[in-house]
C-alpha cells in the first residue's frame, strides 16, 4: 500500500528527501521496490513540512494526481527548505475516495500524519475531525483525537479490533518524529544531518536498517527509541 517518509534533523529541501533520490517517493510512485500490497502508488501524493518561521502551523502540498507528473512540485520542490517532513505517495484502498482530502499527510494543525495500510472503519471511533471518509482519515482524526502520546496503544487497540489491518503510521510535529511498523515495511537511516524513516530505502545507502514488524520508532532531535508494540499492553 502507499509509501511514506518523514524526515527530522537540519533544513534540507524537500524535494532532495521525495524527487532526487535514486528510489525516492517519485520512484516509488510508479515502481517501489518493496512493497507487498498494490503495484504503484499513481492516486495521489502529499508532502506536509514545518517551516523555520515563528509560524508553527504544518504547511501542505496535496494532491489526488500521479506524483511523476507533477511539474509545478518539481519546479517548487528544491527551494522549499524544512527540518520535518511527512510525504506520502498513495495507493487507495478499493472503495476509497480519490480525492486531496484523502492524501496524507492528515493534520490537526500541529501533527502531519500518514498512514500506509488498510483498517476497517467500523472498529474506528467516529470524529467530525476526520478530513475525509477515506479510512486512513477517519484513522488519523481517532489518532489525533486520542493523543500522540498514545500512538502505540492507539495502535495495539485498532489491530486487536481488526486483526486484518495494516497500520503503519508516520507523524511528525516539528520536534518528534514517530513512525509504527504494523504489517508493511518501515527503514530507518541514520544521516549526518538528522534520521529518515521510510517505507522503503531511498537508495542502496548500506546504512539503512529495517525496522522489525510490530514496533514504534520515536526520533527526538539525536535520540531513537525503538519500542515493541506488544499485542497484550494496553486493554
Ligand atoms: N487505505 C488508505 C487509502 O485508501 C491507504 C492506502 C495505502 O496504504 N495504500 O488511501
Amino acid at each position: 500500500m502507499c509509501r511514506h517518509l518523514g524526515w527530522l534533523g537540519a533544513p534540507v529541501s524537500v524535494s532532495s528527501l521525495v524527487l532526487d533520490p535514486p528510489q525516492g517517493l517519485r520512484v516509488q510512485s510508479y515502481a517501489p521496490r518493496r512493497q507487498k500490497h498494490g503495484l504503484m502508488n499513481a492516486d495521489g501524493w502529499g508532502v506536509g513540512f514545518f517551516s523555520d518561521l515563528p509560524d508553527p502551523t504544518p504547511r501542505r502540498w496535496r494532491s489526488p494526481a500521479p506524483l511523476w507528473g507533477d511539474a509545478s512540485f518539481d519546479s517548487v520542490a528544491p527551494v522549499l527548505r524544512s527540518h520535518c517532513v511527512v510525504a506520502a505517495v498513495r495507493s487507495a484502498t478499493v472503495g476509497m475516495p480519490l480525492e486531496a482530502s484523502a492524501t496524507a499527510p492528515f493534520t490537526d494543525g500541529q501533527w502531519l500524519l500518514s498512514h500506509n495500510g488498510i483498517v476497517d472503519r467500523a472498529v474506528l471511533p467516529l470524529s467530525a475531525n476526520a478530513e475525509s471518509v477515506c479510512d486512513s482519515a477517519v484513522l488519523a482524526a481517532a489518532i489525533f483525537d486520542r493523543g500522540l502520546d498514545a500512538l502505540g496503544d492507539t495502535i495495539i487497540e485498532v489491530g486487536s479490533t481488526d486483526p486484518l489491518a495494516r497500520l503503519n503510521i508516520m507523524a511528525a510535529n516539528g520536534s518528534r518524529l514517530l513512525a509504527t511498523a504494523w504489517g508493511d515495511t518501515l527503514s530507518i537511516l541514520r544521516r549526518a544531518d538528522g534520521v529518515v524513516l521510510a517505507s522503503e530505502p531511498y537508495d542502496d545507502d548500506p546504512d539503512w536498517e529495517d525496522i522489525p514488524d510490530r514496533h514504534l520508532v520515536e526520533v527526538t532531535g539525536d535520540q531513537i527509541v525503538l519500542t515493541a508494540l506488544n499485542r497484550s499492553k494496553g486493554f
